[in-house]
């Protein structure tokens, strides 16, 4: 999978793709992130990508024909599956969407600024409008660093186990079981005999057990949610 992330501050985002398991991915073929500056296609030499929106009130605008021309120059080398938007009034990013999106081989991903992008961007150019939840930041980068570990992670041979994301918290509709390392005891606080039991059969049901008390006691509405 190949993902380009378009966006004013590339320097931002280049630490969340050099380590560990996405660096990983990259290493072996499996996910591409290719950052590219929004500046390369300002409007003058001074960079200029952003202006007063219309109507008054304070916050620039990120303006159409820097965002068009660098959409369509990079959709001119690839066919884009999504071309989305990070955006805190897009539909709020969950396990579903991380694993829809795993599937898909080009993403573009746009990180606003300011008070956001041109309405008009998003009217023609944006497939798939993101959020990250109901709070705002100031830039898109986070945002979108967040969705491409959250859709990293999922695609096959990334984990080491591949089936290690299949019991990860939300994969079906559960919040993951409690987990536990050596030592056995520490101070007095013990790991439960079932999990030193050896006998894989009734820790996979302690597990299951343990998912679904977890999910009903903090997360009722999964339980209810047929959606993901
Ligand atoms: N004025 C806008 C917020 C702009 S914040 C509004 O009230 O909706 C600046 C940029 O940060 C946005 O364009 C978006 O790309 C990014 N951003 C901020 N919060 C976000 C969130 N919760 N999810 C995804 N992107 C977000």
């Amino acid at each position: 999978m190949t993902i380009e992330i378009l966006t004013v501050l590339p320097e931002l985002l280049e630490s969340p793709f050099a380590h560990s398991i996405l660096k990983r991915a990259n290493e072996k073929g499996l996910l591409q992130v290719r950052l590219h500056s929004l500046r390369k296609w300002a409007v003058n030499d001074y960079g200029q990508v952003d202006d007063y929106q219309y109507g008054g009130g304070a916050g620039m605008v990120m303006m159409c024909e820097p965002l068009a021309s660098a959409i369509e120059a990079l959709a001119g080398e690839k066919k884009f599956d999504e071309v989305i938007y990070m955006t805190p009034d897009g539909e709020r990013l969950n396990q579903r969407i991380a694993n829809q999106l795993s599937l898909k081989e080009n993403l573009l991903i746009i990180c606003g600024h300011y008070k956001g992008i041109d309405e008009r961007i998003r009217e023609h150019y944006i497939t798939r409008e993101i959020s990250i939840g109901d709070y705002v930041l100031s830039g898109g980068e986070l945002p979108a660093a967040i969705l491409v570990d959250a859709i990293g992670r999922l695609i096959p041979g990334v984990l080491n186990d591949e089936t290690s994301a299949l019991f990860d918290s939300f994969q079906d509709n559960l919040l993951a079981p409690p987990v536990y390392t050596r030592p056995a005891i520490f101070r007095d606080w013990k790991v439960p005999d079932i999990l030193l039991s050896g006998d894989p059969k009734k820790v996979d049901e302690w597990r299951h057990e343990q998912s679904l008390f977890r999910t009903s006691r903090r997360r009722p509405d999964l339980l209810d949610d047929e959606g993901l």
